[in-house]
């Protein structure tokens, strides 16, 4: 039944129903929200590719080179691993530029766009080494980022799912959507700006929930004051209010379950 089906994020979901159990309901691969959300993260790719382009740079020069000295071998591995996924970051955007083009009949001559703001800041000039594949790249996501409907609905093509040397499968267009943001998020992740989810001892200030499983997001910048939740039932309260449940044992404004009638 076509009314029944719902967005394929599924638990990722940007609208996913927390009551109900299910992601947003639509017709359509993705729902508009995570369409946004795709589109935002693919956009950002350009200055995670200039990131970790900066990244790489930093790590072969001297003043890191003292500071990790005696620790060559780690260091090669980090230059590696970030050199990877910049590769795939190329191939996976220049896959689906190139799948997008055809559906869209545009012509492969087409001049590449060009950011002005290619500086991530004026005084880290762009790396010169990278700038042939870094061109690629702005120009895949200036060609993907307008159409990431379109893409969401590409049905499934036989692609080296990550790099040249990978076995061909069979990827659809909103599965090439998550693909791009996972790779963000790994990018993120490399560059250091991904927060760590703490967990909290204590009990759901849901009733009727009894589980022991509160989280918090570590707190981004100062002032910041994230919010628990019970990764359960998914209750969320103010941290000033697990504050207090951590003196007293008990949330403030707990409905206390009746005694007797
Ligand atoms: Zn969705
Ligand atoms: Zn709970």
């Amino acid at each position: 039944m076509n009314d029944t089906r719902t967005c394929n994020s599924d638990i990722t979901c940007k609208q996913y129903d927390r009551t109900a159990g299910h992601a947003w309901p639509t017709d359509q691969p993705l729902c508009d929200a995570c369409l946004d959300a795709g589109q935002r993260d693919i956009q950002a790719l350009v200055y995670d590719y200039l990131d970790l382009a900066q990244l790489h740079e930093a790590s072969m020069s001297q003043a890191i080179t003292e500071k990790t000295a005696g620790s060559k071998e780690k260091q090669m591995l980090i230059v590696a691993h970030v050199e990877a996924l910049q590769a795939e970051m190329v191939h996976v955007l220049t896959t689906w530029e190139y799948e997008l083009r055809v559906a869209a009949r545009l012509s492969d001559l087409e001049a590449p766009a060009v950011i002005p703001d290619w500086h991530t800041t004026i005084s880290n000039p762009p790396p010169k080494l990278k700038v042939r594949a870094g061109t690629a790249v702005q120009r895949a996501v200036g060609i993907i980022t307008p159409r990431v409907r379109m893409l969401s609905r590409l049905p499934a093509t036989t692609v080296c799912a990550t790099g040249v040397e990978d076995e061909h499968t069979e990827v659809t267009g909103w599965q090439a959507i998550h693909q791009l943001q996972a790779l963000h998020q790994r990018a993120r992740a490399n560059l250091g700006r991904t927060r760590r989810i703490l967990s909290l001892h204590g009990t759901c200030p849901n009733d009727a929930c009894t589980a022991q499983a509160l989280y918090r997001l570590e707190p981004g910048s100062f002032g910041e004051d994230p919010p628990v939740w019970c990764d359960t039932c998914k209750a969320s309260r103010a941290y000033s209010d697990y504050e207090h449940f951590m003196v007293h044992l008990e949330w403030p404004e707990q409905v206390q379950p009746a005694v007797a009638a």
